[in-house]
């Protein structure tokens, strides 16, 4: 194929965290949509990853390994995607396990709030809705309320309840953006700052690109393009590599996001490129 014909998405749930459709789902969606690399990019996880890979055997798709993190400053939160990350380091599969019970036991304080304002919803009939390596999430919870008919819209769930600051908020493990940069990096991995419009995050640009930042979600279902024009020339003023992705859910946002922005191949290979120079890879694409 023409490389200007092959289009990449660089950011993509499954059910392993918060996305709907399960890896082999997701890889066959991008086949169908004929997307020439996704990036597997579940919250706090990466078990999708082996199944993404061996569904893709075969098929002429990359399946970039990666992750979404979120961190803190303040009482501020952004999210740091970890593209080529070397996923299955032991010290890594543990700190995720420890990042995922932290969410377990937030998800007990959020339906104890919404219990506490007269709403009811179980723990079993959320954990319904996760994946088997439970990385479970406030869309989890939205979703079983919405099922069970307690609440109406994803938009009331969020704007009355559950989204950042409301009544029935609760916070999530503290990571440092330090933290989470070093991690993605000591797997040699290109940790980019994930839609940097949605978590306005424009002012911590500075101090992330110090701690070791390589990238900028320039392209994001959720950025328009005057935000694409902008992340795209502060990308260039610090030297971040541009990446891109639709932070497609399956269909946990209506419909398949995946592939419908038409990002093109060349910015996988720059990304590939910064990892290769960061890590001193030779030889590759
Ligand atoms: P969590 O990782 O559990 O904090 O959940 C974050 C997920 O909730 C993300 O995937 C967002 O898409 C979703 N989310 C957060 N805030 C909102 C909001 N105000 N409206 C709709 N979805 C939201
Ligand atoms: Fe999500
Ligand atoms: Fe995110
Ligand atoms: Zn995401």
């Amino acid at each position: 194929m023409n490389q200007k014909n092959k289009f990449i998405d660089l950011h993509v749930h499954t059910n392993f965290s918060d996305g709907t459709f399960t890896p082999q789902e997701t890889v066959a969606y991008a086949l169908k949509r004929k997307m020439a690399a996704i990036a597997i990019t579940d919250h706090d996880c990466v078990d999708a990853i082996p199944h993404c890979i061996n569904t893709a055997q075969g098929e002429n798709i990359e399946i970039v390994p990666g992750i979404e993190l979120a961190a803190e400053i303040g009482d501020r939160e952004i999210h740091v995607l970890g593209l080529f990350i070397e996923w299955n380091a032991p010290w890594f599969l543990e700190k995720l396990k420890q990042i995922r019970e932290a969410r377990f036991v937030r998800m007990q304080k959020m339906i104890q709030k919404l219990s506490d304002v007269g709403i009811d919803i179980s723990e079993k009939e959320v954990l319904a809705l996760s994946g088997s390596s439970g990385s479970i999430g406030r869309l989890h919870l939205a979703r079983a309320l919405i099922n069970k008919g307690q609440i109406r819209s994803f938009r009331e769930v969020f704007d009355k309840y559950i989204g950042n600051g409301k009544p029935c908020y609760v916070k999530r493990l503290s990571i440092s953006p330090e933290e989470v940069i070093d991690m993605i990096k000591k797997l040699k991995g290109v940790p980019i700052l994930a839609h940097p419009a949605v978590t306005n995050s424009d002012k911590m640009i500075p101090e992330l690109v110090q701690a070791g930042l390589m990238g900028l979600e320039v392209h994001h279902s959720d950025q328009n393009n005057t935000a694409t024009k902008r992340y795209a020339k502060i990308a260039r003023e610090y030297g971040l590599v541009v990446s891109g992705g639709s932070d497609c859910h399956g269909m946990g946002k209506g419909y398949p996001l995946l592939g419908t922005l038409n990002i093109p191949y060349e910015v996988l290979e720059n990304i590939k490129k910064a990892r290769d120079a960061e890590y001193n890879i030779a030889d590759s694409v």
